[in-house]
């Protein structure tokens, strides 16, 4: 089926909606590829001119979500489009893109590796690797360990997220925000990188070195965001195509065009 057939599968939804109901399918996918959703978490993300975001059906496997597994809600909750029950944990979404206007894109995983640093006494998350710049001004802990399933649950945790990142939530997962779904996708890859680098540290029984204040300026004066998020969704987008882990009528609407790839002069 080619995502013309799908579109017109997809209730009608304007162009808007339906890019952000396929970027949300492909991110949800190619997160599942990367172990960082699995047989739960999820995604939302704003719809430009809709006074609502997109989310999907909470029973749908992430390995398998479709334009057709989306649902278009409001910020108060209710369903508008689409045939199903949102995640239980929908206030985590509500409640975070109220609250941060900056933000297009949150992801809720159940990351094991994530988990860990909420377990361990005397242990921060904190950045080692370069890309990790991007969680400098920390990454709190909400100490809430239940299901998000109400409002108010959700309004604390966006209150512990405040203006980061990044927020761990105890023993039970994480939350990321970010300015798109693509920068999200590129994002969590980064987060579990991080973490794995400063588990393996701990694991060797080292004393972690964890970026520096100076390092971190030095790393954010050569940092090409908008680019590496282009190079890397580039690389996972066509990389799950070949191993259809996305569907190829997905591609045209998905990978980058060549001009899309070209960095301009100086860069
Ligand atoms: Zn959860």
């Amino acid at each position: 089926m080619s995502v013309t057939e799908m579109s017109r599968t997809a209730r009608g939804s304007n162009s808007a909606t339906q890019q952000a109901m396929l970027e949300t399918a492909a991110t949800t996918r190619l997160l599942e590829a990367e172990g960082i959703l699995d047989y739960s978490g999820h995604v939302s993300t704003r719809i430009p001119g809709r006074d609502a975001f997109v989310i999907q059906i909470g029973s749908t496997s992430r390995a398998e979500v479709t334009l057709e597994s989306m649902l278009v809600v409001d910020y108060d909750g209710n369903v508008l489009e689409g045939d199903g029950q949102p995640p239980s944990e929908l206030p985590i979404h509500l409640e975070i893109l109220r609250a941060r206007p900056d933000v297009q894109s949150v992801l809720h995983s159940h990351m094991e590796l994530a988990i860990a640093f909420t377990m361990m006494e005397g242990v921060t998350l904190v950045p080692m690797r370069a890309r990790a710049s991007r969680w400098k001004s920390g990454i709190p802990i909400d100490p809430d360990p239940s299901h998000i399933k109400l409002r108010e649950q959700g309004r604390s945790l966006a209150r512990t997220l405040g203006p980061h990142h990044a927020v761990l939530m105890r023993a039970h997962g994480l939350c990321l925000v970010a300015e798109t779904v693509r920068a999200l996708f590129v994002d969590a890859v980064h987060f579990k990188e991080n973490a794995t680098a400063l588990m393996q540290t701990l694991q060797a029984g080292a004393k972690p070195i964890p970026l520096t204040e100076a390092e971190i300026a030095q790393i954010e004066k050569m940092e090409m965001r908008e680019w590496h998020i282009k190079k890397l969704w580039n690389y996972y987008v066509r990389k799950a195509l070949d191993e259809q882990v996305l569907p190829q009528a997905w591609k045209d609407a998905l990978v980058p065009t060549r001009e899309m790839l070209t960095r301009a002069p100086g860069l």
